[in-house]
């Protein structure tokens, strides 16, 4: 069941209040319910902004009022109160169809699903290995090809192009390789690495009291010594059946992504691969998205310094994913906010 702190939608044509958890709680409920009552059931949302509420979100909150009018206690108004009944409807409708959030479908455990990844995401940090060295051969002649795919990529991950001087360009390419094959080691000892967690234990490290508290798919834990790459029972296959699943590039991003974090601690969260000018991530509180020039601490993938670029751990699956596929675009790059893929 989940609730919300203050209204989703329009009101009289003017954005309520939008807090993104609260429409992050009313997608989750309208991807649960099918489209025969009035839902949107493996609909896949645009990330939600402070105090906006999407087009895609507004529209499916209308359409789900106006597909149960006669449940409702009130003619549709697009929006979701908290305490309302268009939300207790959404919960009664949500609940009646909803996949069971854990464990997988497959049976398997979340740490075993992962392990399913592994092979892709060894060769995406072997292709981007052997691009860079080779890269770096020729760069340090001086015959690179500046056309080439692992140049472009370069530029648009690690923005290697900020970089004028040569001997600081080539000694960055030695960083960004070092760390892929740091992140390779890293899938191919997993036994030492992958473990399960539980969404109490989850909740536990997070500090959440939430009961409908979801957490993320997975995380790097360090404690007293130790660190793990944990997985949550939110980390599942995705299909029509589990829409809040994971596709296989999706999960394979997430476990190149948390490699990254795991092989070094200054390796942190500064963008993530789907932020962009109009949202990005918060550095005083990564948890909720922000609008680039609305405050200092608010970055997107992009517009990173190549410093920072080099330690954001969304960079190493999005720049090895483009040397494989040879093209990039931002609106299928693969990670949780492409989960389809
Ligand atoms: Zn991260």
């Amino acid at each position: 069941m989940e609730t919300i702190d203050a209204s989703v939608g329009f009101a009289g044509g003017k954005p309520c209040y939008n807090i993104p958890k609260d429409q992050e709680a009313i997608q989750r409920l309208l991807s649960k319910i099918p489209a025969s009552q009035g839902g949107c059931m493996g609909k896949v949302w645009k990330p939600a902004l402070w105090g906006a509420c999407a087009q895609d979100l507004a529209e499916a909150i209308r359409k789900f009022q106006e597909a149960n009018r006669a449940k409702l206690a009130f003619p549709p108004d697009g929006h979701v109160d908290p305490g309302g009944s268009t939300l207790a409807l959404l919960n009664a409708l949500a609940s009646g169809t909803s996949p069971s959030a854990s464990p997988s479908a497959t049976g398997l455990t979340q740490s075993a699903l992962a392990l399913k990844n592994i092979p892709l995401g060894i060769s995406w940090c072997q292709a981007a290995i052997n691009a860079l060295q080779t890269y770096a051969m020729a760069f340090a002649t001086g015959s690179e090809d500046a056309d080439s795919v692992v140049a472009k990529a370069l530029n648009v991950h690690f923005h290697l192009d900020q970089i004028s001087d040569r001997s600081k360009s080539a000694g960055r390419m030695d960083s960004i390789l070092a760390n892929f094959k740091e992140i390779k080691n890293t899938l191919m000892n997993t036994s030492l690495a992958f473990r399960d967690c539980s969404t109490s234990e989850a909740a536990a490290i997070f500090g959440s009291r939430d009961a409908s508290w979801v957490p993320p798919p997975a995380f790097v834990w360090r404690s007293k010594g130790n660190k793990w790459i944990l997985f949550t029972t939110s980390f599942q296959e995705w299909s029509s059946a589990t829409p809040n699943g994971y596709g296989p590039n999706a999960r394979t991003a997430m476990v190149v992504h948390e490699s990254a974090h795991y092989i070094d601690g200054s390796i942190l969260d500064y963008a993530y691969e789907w932020t962009n000018a109009s949202v990005g991530t918060n550095q005083a509180d990564p948890t909720n998205a922000c609008v680039p020039g609305s405050e200092p601490q608010c970055l997107y993938y992009a517009a990173l310094p190549a410093e920072q670029a080099l330690n954001n751990a969304a960079c190493y699956p999005t720049f090895a994913a483009h040397v494989v596929r040879k093209f990039d675009s931002p609106s299928t790059r693969y990670g949780a906010a492409n989960k389809t893929l």
